[in-house]
């Protein structure tokens, strides 16, 4: 399936499943916005697995949750590449803990990156969408959003939230032929996994049906369905790839 000609901005495309997206799209013939917040090494890392595939991409480092800087990003990705074909809204963090005891900075800090980022990079890319009148946005959310998680209220309320989004957005975009979705993974093995340590690895484990973790190209694969012409049809909806943690 042939993404060739396409611009994709991938946010937090630096590291784990945001990196894997990217290489996915850049193989798909996509040329890759790669996004970051602070470790650029990690996003350069990624620009240089693309190009020694073959494929293009370039860094764009910006805090997702700052206005200013969304909208400037943009519009130089515009100016300079013509258009934002594809929004994958992957940026997250995680600050967990029990909600009696989280401070209200861990609250703010988790729905202004998951949530707030993921709206106004999605308005600033639809600009170009709907003057295209062709886009795909793909919205990261998570098993959490659906099935909730003690320890992170946070967490899942943001990635519930993009569904609202999603679904709300699809209603919005479709008559411009712009398509919103959502993916929800599971866990997958990343750096975001590797902070729970190996006991509580064990015990998700045992409550998941296919008893692994997944892996980041899982999720990009769901992505590179979404944005290809085999998924023009689908909009407003959430796949959920997470082993059959979450029916
Ligand atoms: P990682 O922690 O491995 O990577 C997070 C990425 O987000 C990095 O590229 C990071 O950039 C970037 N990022 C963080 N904050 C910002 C910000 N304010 N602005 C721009 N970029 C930012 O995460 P994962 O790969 O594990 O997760 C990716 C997405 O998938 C997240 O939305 C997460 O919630 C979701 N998810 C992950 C699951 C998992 O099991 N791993 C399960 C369910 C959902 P930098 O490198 O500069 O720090």
């Amino acid at each position: 399936m042939s993404l060739e000609g396409k611009i994709a901005v991938v946010t937090g495309g630096s590291r784990g499943i945001g990196r894997a997206v990217c290489l996915r799209l850049a193989a798909m013939g996509a040329l890759v916005y790669v996004n970051y917040v602070s470790r650029s090494t990690a996003a350069e890392e990624t620009v240089k697995i693309i190009e020694a595939a073959g494929g293009t991409a370039k860094i764009v480092g910006f805090d997702v949750a700052d206005s200013t800087a969304v909208q400037q990003a943009f519009k130089t990705i515009v100016d300079e590449a013509g258009s934002v074909d594809i929004l994958v809204n992957n940026a997250g963090i995680t600050r967990d803990g029990l909600m009696a005891r989280m401070k209200e900075s861990d609250w703010d800090d988790v729905l202004d990156t998951n949530l707030k980022g993921a709206f106004l990079c999605a308005k600033a890319a639809s600009r170009s969408m709907m003057k295209n009148k062709s886009g795909r946005i793909i919205n990261i959310s998570s098993v959490s959003g659906f099935a909730g998680n003690a320890g992170q209220v946070n967490y899942a309320a943001a990635k519930a939230g993009l569904i609202g989004l999603t679904k709300s957005m699809a209603r919005e975009y479709a008559s411009r032929n712009i398509t919103v979705n959502s993916v929800a993974p599971g866990y997958i093995e990343t750096e975001m996994t590797e902070l729970l340590g190996s006991e509580t690895q064990d015990q998700i484990k045992s409550e998941i049906p296919l008893a692994v973790f997944g892996r980041c190209e899982d999720i990009a694969g769901a992505v590179a369905y979404l944005v290809s012409e085999d998924g023009a049809y689908v909009t407003g909806q959430t796949l959920h790839v997470n082993g059959g943690m979450y029916m």
